[in-house]
């Protein structure tokens, strides 16, 4: 479930990435992830998970007239 396909430098490609054990105590929190083609790679999940387009995307829709009463 925590399989995550981002780009790895070292696969030179997209790689999936998973959580790997974590030394630090963050236990399901943990922010990292390995590279699972490598086993080198570890990113900082948060970083990952920025999605710049996302956000471009907005729809304004005019708001429907409601008339009181
Ligand atoms: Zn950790
Ligand atoms: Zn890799």
């Amino acid at each position: 479930m925590s399989d995550r396909e981002l780009y790895c430098d070292t696969c030179e490609g997209v790689q999936p990435f998973e959580a790997p054990p974590c030394v630090d105590g963050h236990g399901v929190d943990c922010p990292e992830l390995v590279c699972t083609g490598c086993g080198a790679a570890v990113l900082i999940a948060t970083f990952a998970f920025r999605a710049p387009h996302l956000a471009e995307r907005r729809h304004r829709r005019p708001a429907p007239r409601r008339h009181a009463a």
